[in-house]
């Protein structure tokens, strides 16, 4: 199994989950990304792969070690990339974290790109293997959007709505989807509120670190 650079952390123990570090590909710089400033680090965790993404196999055995012992509730796809970059990989993860862990939601947190990523809509694939989105959409105002995501020259002129359809698509594929939103300094947190409903979305909040 190829392993990443020695310390990179690939599962860890967050809340009441287990959260999962695949990749550290991104289609956007966030402004509020921490990855930078913490020197890709979290709490006692360094995300940085080196360029070395762990294969499914690697992974799960990396869950098996953080499991022993303990129970999840939920099983999540959030580290310092979009893990959509990884789809297949990421059905493959899934499979055998349902053999693993069925009573575990598993949860994909995301930029929402993912069918602009794959030219296609990968939602039916996600619906197949995930039972729950976050999707980080942060404001109801496309050039806003823009301004805070500072996306790829790829995904700028159709990010936004790109990110809208994809949970449009995920609440109509039955994903429990919540629409999150950092709370930066200017953003009108109401509007991404009533955005998130409109689309069928939960909504939630999010505190700037
Ligand atoms: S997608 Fe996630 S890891 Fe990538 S820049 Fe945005 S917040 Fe950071």
């Amino acid at each position: 199994m190829r392993r990443p650079a020695r310390a990179a952390t690939i599962a860890y123990p967050f809340k009441k989950g287990l959260y999962l570090n695949i990749t550290n590909r991104c289609p956007t710089a966030c402004r509020f990304c921490i990855k930078r400033a913490l020197n890709w680090r979290f709490e006692r965790w360094d995300f940085k792969l080196s360029g070395r993404e762990p294969s499914p196999r690697l992974v799960l055995s990396e869950v098996d070690a953080a499991a022993r012992g303990r129970t999840f509730s939920e099983v999540v796809f959030c580290g310092y990339g979009e893990t959509t970059y990884r789809l297949p990989d990421m059905l493959a993860i899934c499979r055998g974290l349902r053999r693993r862990c069925p009573r575990a939601v598993l949860r994909l947190n995301t930029v929402g790109l993912g069918n602009l990523i794959w030219k296609r809509d990968i939602v039916p694939a996600l619906a197949g293997a995930l039972d729950a989105v976050a999707v980080s959409l942060n404001t109801a105002d496309p050039a806003r959007w823009a301004e805070i995501h500072a996306p790829l020259a790829r995904f700028r002129a159709r990010g936004f709505a790109s990110c809208l359809d994809f949970i449009r698509r995920c609440v109509k594929a039955g994903l429990s989807t919540t629409v999150t939103a950092v709370a930066l300094p200017g953003t009108d947190l109401a509007a991404a509120r009533r955005l998130a409903e409109s689309l069928g979305a939960g909504f939630r909040r999010r505190p700037l670190i």
